[in-house]
């Protein structure tokens, strides 16, 4: 953490971290018992296709809801969970959920969709990740081609061979693999072929400041050409407005994600939701 800091000094000796710290300690004591307590649940972001408006897939995201201190973000206790390897059970309880969730819909008569569960990168490397996945499926009675993994660009700092192989036994077992929050990263392009992977996700940073900042832009319309000339479908996180919208329909962004069409939602609603067939309202269609 220091050498991010780079420089900075102040930071590096700020009288705050003794105290973030042992929050950091607390957070991790309470995250022990979130799942027994039952304190921590799913919701559900929709995927719709910018040809079609229809709704191809939504993406499940961990909620943690403290009794005492109330909604405890993501982006605040995932990091705890891997360092301290809580993410083991987590994920386990969040994979099970979603493909619990997945089966239940399709038993409701619901149409079918895939739903998308975010792996991080300490899950993703245990050993037995494949025969887990097999495994939850089975049990659950999920459809292997409705459980998508959204796995992070991180990946290709790691063994690439081992990367590789584990991507291949996963497609072997029917799942779909998408790599998440794409850019921000520094992937190397070549290995990227190499991964058996089906999406890229664009990540939310360049689409939200795209149509303000030239470099952006660039970027977005750069991830979209390389998706498809290795055909992989590309998805646009983050999409916010009307605009961001058209943007991306006239570049042919595949899907997109985000608070314009969908927040994301508890199950019933996102079971309703998908129930009315409600269609994205495509500009200029
Ligand atoms: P992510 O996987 O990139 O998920 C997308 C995040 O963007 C979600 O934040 C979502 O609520 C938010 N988002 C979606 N549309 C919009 C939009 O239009 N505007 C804005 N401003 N934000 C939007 P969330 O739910 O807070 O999750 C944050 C991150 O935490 C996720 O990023 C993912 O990396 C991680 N995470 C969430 N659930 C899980 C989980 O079950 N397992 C693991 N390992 N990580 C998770
Ligand atoms: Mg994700
Ligand atoms: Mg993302
Ligand atoms: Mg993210």
């Amino acid at each position: 953490k220091a050498k991010e800091l780079g420089n900075n000094a102040f930071q590096l000796f700020s009288p705050d971290m003794g105290q973030q710290t042992q929050h950091r300690v607390d957070l991790e004591i309470r995250l022990r018992s979130a799942i027994a307590e039952e304190q921590l649940y799913l919701v559900y972001q929709p995927k719709v296709n910018l040809t079609s408006g229809e709704i191809t897939g939504c993406e499940a995201l961990i909620r943690w809801k403290h009794p005492e201190f109330g909604m405890v973000s993501p982006m605040q206790f995932i990091p705890i969970a891997e360092d301290s390897g809580l993410i083991i059970a987590i994920g386990d309880w969040v994979l099970r959920t979603a493909c619990l969730q997945g089966r239940a819909w399709i038993d409701a008569g619901l149409p079918p969709i895939c739903i998308a569960v975010n792996i991080s990168v300490r899950q993703f490397l245990q050993q037995d990740l494949v025969a887990w996945v097999a495994r939850t499926l089975q049990a659950t009675g999920l459809p292997p081609e409705y459980l998508e993994l959204e796995l992070t660009e991180s990946l290709i700092a790691q063994d690439i061979e081992r990367v590789t192989q584990t991507t291949l036994q996963l497609k072997e077992i029917g799942v779909k693999l998408s790599i998440d929050d794409f850019g921000t990263g520094y992937s190397s392009l070549s290995y990227l072929r190499s991964f058996h992977v089906d999406t890229l996700k664009i990540d939310q940073s360049f689409v939200r400041n795209m149509l303000t900042e030239t470099e952006n832009a660039t970027i977005v319309l750069a991830v979209i050409a390389l998706a498809h000339s290795l055909k992989f479908k590309v998805i646009a996180e983050g999409v916010e407005t009307e605009q961001h919208c058209k943007y991306l329909q006239m570049h042919d962004c595949d899907e997109i994600q985000g608070y314009y069409f969908s927040k994301p939602i508890a199950a019933t609603e996102f079971a309703s939701l998908l129930q009315s067939g409600q269609k994205l309202n495509i500009p200029g269609s």
